[in-house]
């Protein structure tokens, strides 16, 4: 393509709220033959909210909510801002009489936690008390020697099966409860997927969640090649070997966890709305934030460089 087609094109796409970095960028864009998608944040709406919330032991829920908000206070993943905005509703009168007080402090009912560490992909940890919490999926509790009895597991297995992640919670090494945590579908994500493959480009589904969700959500959607349980370096391995057999691949991402995939991509794009990292390890910026413009922008590509041919 020549300067002016791909500064024209450039000037269209940033009209239409889509960013393109560079010429070259542009003009991989028109080869795409698969787009892989980040499952949280960028095919769901990343609004993530506790649907459910079961003990499993003799604490009452207030306190079973108490602790797991206090685990989660420090992490920034969207289900510990779930997994606190369900607590705080339980504590709507403490926060009340805070207030009052002149404290003007709300979460004032946070227990004191030390030894906080946030494990990717898996969850978090900390002590409170003198005891270690655990708040995660299943791999947390086994590499930490947690036993999951059948009935604890069956309850997670029908979280999942409604699209649901199950999260789970260990004090002291005991399994004390499990919150199930539901995160929609953006309202276009079928739509869009339904287009790539008219246009002969075959969506793919990448999370770090686990495989029973992954799929749930993947047919909600219209995906049937989906990757689970995959660790922030893994994204860019399943870019990778999609691009053996020479296919140019696009992903589209918004968190920190996907910008191994989104440098590894041959056209990496990144949710408006999403992190800065993100931001800067893609090619194209989608500003408007809507899956619409993956559309958009290849679509975008491939006129501009067929008109100039
Ligand atoms: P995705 O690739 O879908 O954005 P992540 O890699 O962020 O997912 O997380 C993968 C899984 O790790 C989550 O589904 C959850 O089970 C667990 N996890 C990660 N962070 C947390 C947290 N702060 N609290 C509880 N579970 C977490
Ligand atoms: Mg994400």
């Amino acid at each position: 393509a020549t300067p002016t087609a791909i500064m024209v094109a450039t000037g269209v796409g940033a009209k239409n709220g889509v960013l393109i970095k560079g010429g070259d960028a542009l003009e991989r864009g028109q080869k795409i033959k698969y787009v892989i998608f980040d499952k949280t944040g960028t095919l769901t709406q990343g609004k993530a909210s506790v649907t459910t919330a079961k003990v499993f032991s003799s604490m009452d829920r207030g306190e079973f909510l108490t602790l797991v908000a206090s685990a989660e206070a420090s992490s920034e993943h969207p289900l510990a801002k779930a997994i606190l905005e369900y607590a705080r509703h339980f504590h709507f009168f403490d926060d009340l009489t805070d207030m009052k007080d002149g404290h003007n402090k709300s979460f004032g009912w946070l227990l004191d936690v030390s030894d906080f560490s946030a494990l990717p992909g898996q969850g978090v940890q900390c002590f409170i008390d003198g005891k270690k919490i655990l708040v995660g999926n299943r791999k947390l509790m086994a590499e930490n020697c947690v036993s999951v009895s059948e009935h604890v597991e069956n309850f997670v297995v029908e979280l999942e099966e409604s699209a649901k992640t199950g999260i789970l919670v260990a004090y002291d090494n005991d399994l004390i409860g499990v919150l199930g945590i539901a995160d929609p579908l953006k309202r276009e994500a079928a739509v869009v997927i339904e287009g790539l493959k008219k246009m002969d480009i075959n969506p793919v589904m990448v999370t770090g969640d686990n495989w029973r969700t992954a799929r749930a959500v993947a047919k909600e959607v219209g995906i049937t090649d989906v990757r689970a349980e995959v660790m922030p370096a893994g994204k860019a391995d399943v870019v990778r070997s999609l691009q053996k057999g020479g296919s140019v691949v696009a992903m589209v991402g918004d968190g920190i966890n996907d910008s191994p995939g989104l440098a590894a991509a041959d056209v990496g794009m990144a949710i408006g709305a999403g992190t800065d990292i993100a931001i800067e390890a893609a090619d194209y910026v989608l500003m408007r934030s809507s899956l619409e413009d993956v559309i958009t922008a290849i679509d975008l590509s491939r006129k501009t460089l067929s008109r100039i041919r």
